[in-house]
């Protein structure tokens, strides 16, 4: 199984200038492969396939050969996919590639990539200077990509082996929420709930920030010194928030696959809230909504869970949210409680949710958790408690709150 890393490169002014140079050459190959194909589409003549390309391509740009290569096979498979869209979707009038580009990521194959002394050496063709970043890639890293990310960023892809054996024969739910980012349910009985609070604090605080600079930027003259000085602070904070996001999001969906293996469980069904968002329900609502990646979620814990031989699938999770998971009553929660107005059960809501699941994905009953842990992927601030260690990006694993039963 294959995940990346992310290096985020911080470049002396000289390497820069050396980066953007290899983007922009990349980006000429794209434009290219571009005008070619464009005459053989308009003169009728067949068009160029790999061979082709690659010659016209070849010893022409002042990259690596098979970095050239790379940006000639996305380009071809960028024409298949439209070629695939324009048959099967005729009414979207899909183009082929026709902007000229002026950057592109540049790609080394694992070959192509040579790793010594904690430095990565990324060659740039024959009898020119390599690209050398002071990176101490891991044992088993493989192809590497330079991307402009806000930011230049070193993506690395590493083979990570996979679990031998699937960790038991358990089933388990996954509810995907907002406040409570997964809540997590097994018909042995056990529940567990990600609180997706850090998450969301930080969007809130990325909306008010930049909220705050929009305005001030309202009133300057468009691309005047000072709009630009906003926009490059606007376009930090979006970077800044975006890394911290995806953190937290790793350590709570790790979290909860963890907990699956130690419950040893063998399917997992994530429930997908898709239609929840549809629905007007006003500004502040609406904005945390739109705010709301669930589908990400569903991508870490698909992937993570692959990684654990643990088998997941995604499905509806219509009505399972609004039902008591005692005697079926039927009706919408208002607040954090499930409250049952048929049969007095009352138990925390996104959980019912997960309970009710089990009914959908694997067709039996599932009682209700007698008690639930809770758990937090890590500090998005440094916290109120005085003993909480300080909110290092590593340090936010230590500092969980202990196993509460908080449902009798
Ligand atoms: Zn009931």
């Amino acid at each position: 199984m294959q995940t990346v890393h992310i290096y985020r490169l911080h470049p002396r002014p000289k390497l820069f200038a050396c980066l953007k140079a290899a983007q922009m050459e990349a980006a000429s190959v794209w434009n290219l492969c571009c005008e070619v194909h464009k005459q053989a589409r308009t003169s009728h003549t067949r068009w160029p396939g790999r061979d082709a390309l690659q010659q016209a391509t070849k010893g022409r740009f002042a990259l690596h050969s098979q970095s050239v290569q790379m940006v000639v096979h996305a380009f071809l498979a960028t024409i298949a996919i439209t070629r695939q869209l324009r048959q099967s979707h005729p009414q979207m009038h899909m183009k082929y590639p026709w902007r000229t580009k002026r950057f592109y990521p540049v790609k080394w194959p694992t070959q192509a990539v040579s790793k010594e002394h904690g430095r990565v050496v990324l060659p740039t063709g024959k009898g020119r200077t390599s690209i050398v970043l002071p990176i101490e890639l891991p044992e088993n890293s493989g192809a590497c990509s330079l991307v402009w990310n806000g930011g230049f960023e070193l993506y690395v892809c590493v083979e990570q082996p996979q679990a031998e054996q699937v960790p038991g024969t358990g089933h388990a739910t996954v509810d995907l929420g907002e406040i409570h980012l997964a809540a997590v349910s097994t018909n042995t009985g056990q529940a567990m709930i990600v609180t997706g609070r850090g998450i969301r604090s930080l969007k809130r605080q990325r909306s008010k920030q930049l909220g705050t600079l929009a305005k001030k930027q309202s009133k300057c003259k468009q691309y005047s010194r000072r709009w630009k000085k906003l926009q490059r602070a606007k376009n930090k904070i979006k970077v800044r928030a975006e890394r911290r996001i995806r953190d937290l999001r790793h350590k709570a969906t790790r979290k909860v696959i963890t907990s699956c293996i130690e419950q040893k469980v063998g399917k997992l069904f994530i429930g997908n809230p898709h239609g929840v968002r549809n629905r007007d329900s006003g500004r502040h609502h609406n904005q945390r909504m739109a705010v709301w990646e669930y589908g990400k979620d569903i991508d870490y814990l698909t992937h993570k869970a692959k990684q654990a031989h643990i088998m997941s699938f995604t499905g509806s999770e219509r009505g399972s949210s609004s039902q008591c998971p005692v005697c079926g009553h039927k009706h919408k929660p208002k607040g954090r409680n499930w409250a049952c107005k048929a049969c007095g059960f009352s138990g925390h809501r996104d959980l019912v949710g997960a309970v009710n699941m089990h009914q959908l994905a694997f067709s039996e009953h599932v009682i209700f958790p007698r008690s639930v842990t809770y758990l937090r992927p890590g500090l998005a601030r440094s916290s109120s408690r005085a003993d909480a260690p300080q909110a290092s990006e590593d340090a936010c694993c230590l500092s969980q709150s202990p196993d509460q039963p908080l449902l009798a």
